[in-house]
């Protein structure tokens, strides 16, 4: 294990919308920070962004933008803006005392900084049945624009009612045969907007009312349909995909912070109202892995703004840089 002596300014872990602008604003104030920008996702770093289609309500881009190309450009203008990026996850930490402790990478190397900005995000969850477990990657999937094409012209199913399941039976219309948009009750949480696109969308059926009862057919290693549980009376019918995607929300990355920060019940990190300080003086922390109400790109973004400035006054306050 090796280590990187000076301590930094600021540590930034995570590299969403939050992170980036979090850096963005960092470096324009001087203070050098340097970001683990993580791989976490297969490899990709970027956050949800990164596995988001078309994106039509980011301020700015009166033509909508990729998700991707919107993390190209936020990243871009943060190494433009003098951010220093490791493309690396980070092990550990130590908010126990200061400086802090950040160990990253296969080597685990130790880096300490002054502050911590953390923009780890959320990802999506799973049903947790086994079925799905044992054919995740053979037909079951949480992200239509990864796995889409492999279901060109064939059935698939969607589960869930909010935003982001709108979203994935929309872009699987355009790819597949068929989609069938399954949710567990008959009022959707989605937006009205999407919600009316979907109604429309000839492609789309929804089965309201209804529970995965199995995915169908881990005895085969594929997906060939789903068993549908009519959440009233308990009747069970099946529906022939091949494809089966999971749109049920998130859960926020916040496994490295156990038992360092203090968190809500539902794992979120909790900031001061209003900031984003957490309970330890010197550690921030931005966008959704501490917001599990509005959950948008450009509320990270704020954030990651609000977590800089905050990181730069709680130094000029308490530490000589
Ligand atoms: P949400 O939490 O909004 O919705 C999750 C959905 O999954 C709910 O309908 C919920 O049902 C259902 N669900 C949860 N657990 C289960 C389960 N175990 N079995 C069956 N169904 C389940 O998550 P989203 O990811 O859709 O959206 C998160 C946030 O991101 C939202 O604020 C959304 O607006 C935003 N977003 C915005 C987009 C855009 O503007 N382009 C795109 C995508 C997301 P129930 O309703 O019964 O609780």
């Amino acid at each position: 294990m090796s280590s990187d002596a000076t301590p930094r300014n600021v540590i930034i872990i995570g590299s969403g919308p939050a992170g980036h602008t979090a850096g963005i604003y960092a470096a324009r104030a001087n203070l050098k920070p340097l970001m683990f920008e993580g791989m976490t996702r297969g490899g990709i770093p970027g956050g949800q962004l990164m596995i988001t289609n078309d994106v039509e309500n980011y301020p700015g881009f009166p033509e909508k933008v990729t998700g991707p190309d919107l993390m190209k450009n936020f990243r871009d203008q943060a190494i433009h803006q003098g951010v220093e990026i490791q493309t690396e996850d980070v092990n550990k930490v130590d908010f126990s005392k200061r400086p802090f402790r950040v160990w990253i990478g296969d080597d685990n190397v130790e880096y300490t900084a002054r502050t911590v900005i953390i923009a780890t995000g959320a990802q999506a969850k799973w049903l947790n049945i086994p079925s799905e477990h044992a054919l995740k990657g053979k037909g079951v999937s949480a992200c239509a624009v990864c796995d889409g094409a492999f279901f060109r012209k064939q059935d698939v199913a969607v589960i869930g009612g909010g935003d982001t399941s709108m979203e994935e039976a929309m872009y699987l219309s355009g790819i597949c045969n068929k989609v069938y948009l399954v949710h567990r009750r008959r009022e959707f949480r989605a937006s009205k907007t999407m919600q009316a696109r979907v109604f429309k969308n000839p492609k789309i059926e929804i089965c309201y009312d209804s529970g995965i009862d199995e995915i169908l057919d881990v005895s085969k290693g594929e997906v060939t349909g789903v068993r549908l549980k009519d959440v009233n009376t308990g009747a069970l019918r099946e529906i022939a995909v091949t494809g089966f995607f999971v749109a049920i929300g998130h859960t926020p990355n916040t496994d490295l912070f156990t038992g360092q920060l203090e968190l809500h019940d539902n794992g979120y990190i909790k900031t001061k109202p209003g900031t984003s300080q957490t309970n330890v003086p010197g550690v921030f922390a931005a966008g959704d892995v501490q917001d599990f109400v509005y959950r948008q790109a450009v509320t990270a973004a704020g954030s990651g703004c609000t977590a800089a400035l905050d990181a730069e006054r709680w130094m000029a306050l308490n530490e000589e840089h």
